[in-house]
């Protein structure tokens, strides 16, 4: 499906029969963290609906927009099974009739302009664009996020609740590879040696997590430390932010809190999080991303 008013009509046929609807907006390139959203989303609703949509307004100019990978095929296939009603893969033309710089945007509050949103100016107000679009579109009951990306995750849900839109937000754990690496459709670009290399986010996350006892400063100097000695990857942020706020915890801090963390290894930037108790003893469980956990399989 590939059309605004397709779509529509699907969904409405289904809504006048009662069925309840939740949408999973992707880019693409699908591996098992999309599956596993989706697999939430066939959970809680009657109806599923994936769009895959690669938005030209969440990348900047010298972004990888050329680059980001396009597997239409293969993710249809890769959805195969899964009990998804529709997938959505609109082209550029169909969302955006007039040229995607010429039109209405959403705004981000002030935490869109930090960690991720400071490093790719205009990226948030991008997606959340593309995010408010979907889900006017679809008008779905339920739409699923991950935690992943843990900033798009705390903004959608502003979103929601600022512009009162009509529906829930659910956030899926990060599904990660067995050695810890996040995945990404980005991984695909790591070379051998890069893909070694990467590790250090999640390192860099579980360091943070065993020095959570001694403060947010001692977490934050742990981590960092893990970037030291790894050639070719530069980091580009690391801070512990108060999951409430979004805003950097100071060293009194105590409690539950998110680390953020996002490197360049070799050309591909990578991102990652974690949750943390800060002040409590070094094992203790702080959220269900604890980093030990295998990938979430919710239809189990
Ligand atoms: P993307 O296609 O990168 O825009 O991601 C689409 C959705 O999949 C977003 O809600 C992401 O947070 C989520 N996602 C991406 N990678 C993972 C992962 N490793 N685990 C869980 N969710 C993920």
């Amino acid at each position: 499906m590939n059309t605004i008013a397709g779509l529509r009509a699907v969904l409405d046929e289904r809504r006048r029969g009662g069925a309840s609807v939740a949408l999973v907006p992707t880019m693409g390139a699908l591996h098992d963290g999309h599956l596993a959203l989706v697999r939430r989303a066939r959970e809680l609703a009657d109806v599923v609906v994936v769009s895959i949509f690669v938005n030209p307004l969440q990348f900047g100019p010298t972004e990888d927009l050329d680059r980001y990978p396009r597997t239409l095929e293969a993710d249809v296939a890769a959805l195969s099974g899964l009990g998804v009603d529709v997938v959505f893969a609109p082209d550029v033309a169909e969302m955006y009739p007039d040229g995607s710089a010429a039109g209405t945007k959403v705004t981000a509050g002030p935490v869109g302009g930090r960690y991720e949103g400071a490093h790719r100016p205009g990226h948030f107000d991008g997606m959340l664009t593309v995010v408010a679009k979907l889900f006017s579109i679809a008008q779905p009951d339920v739409a699923v996020f991950g935690q992943k990306d843990a900033q798009q995750v705390f903004l959608v849900t502003r979103m929601v609740a600022d512009l009162d839109l009509r529906l829930r937000i659910e956030v899926v754990p990060t599904v990660r590879e067995a050695d810890g690496l996040a995945l990404s459709s980005r991984n695909r670009f790591l070379d051998g040696r890069e893909r070694v290399a990467a590790l250090v986010l999640a390192e860099s996350l579980d360091a943070a997590r065993t020095s959570a006892a001694d403060g947010a400063s001692e977490l934050l100097a742990e981590g960092v430390a893990a970037f030291g000695d790894h050639d070719g990857v530069d980091l580009d942020y690391f801070v512990v932010v108060d999951p409430a706020t979004f805003l950097p915890v100071d060293e009194e801090f105590r409690g539950r809190a998110l680390v953020l963390v996002a490197a360049r290894v070799g050309t591909t930037r990578l991102i990652d999080n974690a949750f943390v108790e800060i002040g409590a003893d070094a094992g203790a469980d702080a959220g269900p991303d604890a980093r030990a956990e295998l990938p979430p399989s919710p239809a189990e």
